[in-house]
C-alpha cells in the first residue's frame, strides 16, 4: 500500500483515502464492487489532479504484461499499466512498430491514450487512435470489451475516456512492420522562415518537432524524425530554410547534457529509440518542471505562434522549452484532435506555479480566437463552460459515462468540474 504518493512532477499530491496495487482482474473487479469512489492510476505522469480520486486509487502497475500478437490482423494486446517503452521494445523485436509515441517512453499505454497524448507527425494521430478494442471493468464489476470493429460511437467516446467509464484492464492496438529511422537536429530557424515554409517543413519527414524559448522569434532546434527505407540517401544539407545543421547531439534544452537524449546526427537505428526524444534506459524519478499545452487548430497554426511571440516577454522568464508538433485529425469524442488536425503548442515551465497561473490565462485569452483546447493531462485554468463548448461531443460522452458509471463512482473533481461542472 502506497501512502499518499506525488505525481511525477511532485506539483500535486494525491489526496486518495487509499492506494491499492490489484494483481489479478478479479482482484479489480472486487475492489470496484466493494468501493463507492475510485479512480484507476497510471504511471503519473499528468500534472493535473485527474487521476486522483476522493476515495480509492487502483493503480495498474502489476498489470505489465503483453499478451498477445496477433500477426493475422497486425494489432498487439498489452495489459493496461505497460508502458510503451517496454512494449515498444518487444514489438521491435518481433518485426513491428507503433505509429507513434510521445516524447518520454515511461508512461503507461492505458494513461497516455486516456488523456489524449501525442507525439508529432503530419500524417500521425494522436497515441490513442491506435487503440481498437478496450476490456474495461465498469462500475458494476463487469468485464465489458468496447471494440472499433464492433462498437462504433461507443468505442468512439470510450478511448480518449479520462478514467472515467471504469477501470481498463487491457487495450488492443494496431501495429505495422518494424522500420528504422534516423533524427537530425538543425539550429536557429526564424519565425518568418517558417512562415513562408510551414506546410512544407512539417511534411517534410516523419515527425517533426520545434523547439524555442521564446527569448526571440526563432525556434533554437528544429527536430527531423525521418522514416527510412533500405537505400535512403543518408547525406543532409548543412541548411534547412536558413536553419544550420547542428554540429554535435543536442538535448531540447541546449545548456543540458544530450547523454539522455535519444540519438542524433544521422544515426540510422529502430523506430523505437528515435520516435521518443529521451531514452527508456534514462529513467527521470521526478521532474522539476510543470507543463501546459494547447491543440490549436492546424489553419491558426502560424496566428497562434505570432500571439506567443507578442507574449515574450511574460512567458520566457517562466520558461524551460516550448514545443511545436503536429497532429493528425481523428474520429475520438475526447481527443484535442477530433475531426481537426492540430499543431500542438507546448510549454515546459519553471516549477513556478505561482507565476504560471499568472501566465496561462493570458495565453488561453489570446488562443480563445482558434478554439484552442488544452491538454488533458497538463495544467490550464480555462473555465468548465468554455472548455465544454469546445468539445462538440460532450453531451454525448456526459451520457456514456452515466450510462457505464450511473453512480459516479469513477467521479473525481477534475471530472466533475470540466465534465460535468457549471461554473
Ligand atoms: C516528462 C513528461 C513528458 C510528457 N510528454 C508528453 C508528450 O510527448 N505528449 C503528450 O501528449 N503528453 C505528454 N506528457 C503527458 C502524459 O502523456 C500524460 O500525463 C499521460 O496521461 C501519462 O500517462 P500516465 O500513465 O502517467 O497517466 P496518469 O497520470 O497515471 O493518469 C492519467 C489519466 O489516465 C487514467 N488512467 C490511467 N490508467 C488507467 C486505466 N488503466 N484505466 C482507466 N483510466 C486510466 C487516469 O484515471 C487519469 O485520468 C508528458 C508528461 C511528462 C511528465
Amino acid at each position: 500500500m502506497i501512502e499518499n504518493p506525488s505525481n511525477w512532477a511532485g506539483n500535486y499530491r494525491y489526496r486518495a483515502v487509499q492506494f491499492h496495487q490489484p494483481e489479478t482482474v478479479q482482484q479489480i473487479q472486487e475492489l470496484v464492487v466493494q468501493g463507492s469512489k475510485l479512480k484507476a492510476l497510471g504511471t503519473r505522469h499528468s500534472f493535473n489532479d485527474i487521476a486522483d480520486s476522493p476515495g480509492d486509487i487502483i493503480s495498474l502497475e502489476h498489470f505489465n504484461k503483453i499478451v498477445a500478437l496477433d500477426r493475422e490482423h497486425h494489432t498487439v494486446t498489452v495489459e493496461a499499466g505497460v508502458r510503451y517503452g517496454q512494449l515498444a521494445r518487444w514489438l521491435y523485436g518481433e518485426g513491428y512498430a507503433l505509429h507513434n509515441l510521445a516524447s518520454l517512453p515511461h508512461i503507461s499505454v492505458a494513461g497516455a491514450c486516456a488523456t489524449g497524448t501525442h507525439g508529432s507527425g503530419d500524417k500521425h494521430g494522436n497515441l490513442a487512435t491506435a487503440v481498437s478494442a478496450l476490456e474495461i471493468v465498469t462500475a458494476s464489476g463487469e468485464l465489458v470489451v468496447l471494440s472499433r470493429e464492433k462498437d462504433g460511437d461507443q468505442f468512439r467516446g470510450a478511448v480518449v475516456g479520462l478514467g472515467g467509464l471504469g477501470v481498463i484492464t487491457k487495450l488492443t492496438l494496431d501495429v505495422s512492420p518494424t522500420f528504422e529511422m534516423r533524427q537530425d537536429v538543425y539550429e536557429n530557424l526564424p519565425l518568418a522562415e517558417l512562415e513562408e515554409h510551414f506546410d512544407e517543413l512539417f511534411s517534410s519527414v516523419y515527425s517533426v518537432s520545434l523547439f524555442t524559448d521564446w527569448r526571440k522569434a526563432t525556434f533554437n532546434q528544429v527536430w527531423l524524425k525521418r522514416h527510412l527505407p533500405d537505400h535512403a540517401p543518408t547525406h543532409l544539407g548543412p541548411q534547412l530554410f536558413r536553419a544550420t545543421l547542428a554540429a554535435s547531439p543536442l538535448h531540447p534544452i541546449a545548456a543540458l547534457s544530450a547523454e539522455n537524449c535519444t540519438e542524433q546526427m544521422g544515426v540510422r537505428g529502430p523506430w523505437y529509440e528515435r520516435l521518443p526524444h529521451f531514452r527508456m534506459d534514462f529513467t527521470p524519478s521526478s521532474g522539476e518542471e510543470l507543463q501546459s499545452e494547447y491543440l490549436v487548430p492546424r489553419q491558426h497554426a502560424l496566428k497562434a505562434l505570432r500571439v506567443i511571440d507578442q507574449l515574450q516577454e511574460y512567458i520566457a522568464p517562466l520558461l524551460q522549452i516550448s514545443e511545436i508538433r503536429s497532429i493528425a485529425a481523428d474520429d475520438l469524442w475526447m481527443s484535442p484532435c477530433f475531426k481537426q488536425a492540430c499543431i500542438g503548442i507546448h510549454f515546459t515551465w519553471k516549477k513556478d506555479w505561482e507565476g504560471v497561473q499568472k501566465v496561462l490565462p493570458l495565453i488561453e485569452e489570446q488562443f480563445a480566437q482558434f478554439d484552442a483546447r488544452p491538454h488533458w493531462a497538463k495544467l490550464f485554468m480555462m473555465s468548465p463552460v468554455r472548455l465544454q463548448s469546445l468539445y462538440e461531443k460532450m453531451p454525448d460522452f456526459r451520457r456514456l459515462l452515466e450510462h457505464y458509471d450511473p453512480q459516479g463512482k469513477f467521479r473525481n473533481a477534475y471530472l466533475d468540474k470540466y465534465i460535468f461542472g457549471v461554473s
